[in-house]
């Protein structure tokens, strides 16, 4: 898991956007679990998958939200 620090500076490389979509996010909805309630919701996405050697940083995350992270 990630600091707030760290999530706040994962959420601000895209200006606060899904990086595959662009939808706004909403920073209080990191880690968001209401399914019913997606607007905003976000998760953190590897840039480099951890199979490939990707690492579990922030360096290698970007914001992403749950619908394009969870249905891509
Ligand atoms: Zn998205």
């Amino acid at each position: 898991m990630f600091t707030n620090n760290k999530i706040k500076e994962i959420f601000s490389k895209t200006k606060e956007h899904c990086h595959f979509c662009g939808d706004p996010l909403i920073l209080e909805k990191y880690g968001w679990k209401d399914l019913d309630d997606l607007d905003g919701a976000w998760e953190t996405d590897h840039i480099i998958q951890k199979g490939k050697g990707g690492r579990k940083e922030a360096e290698n995350c970007l914001p992403a939200c749950l619908r394009s992270n969870r249905l891509r």
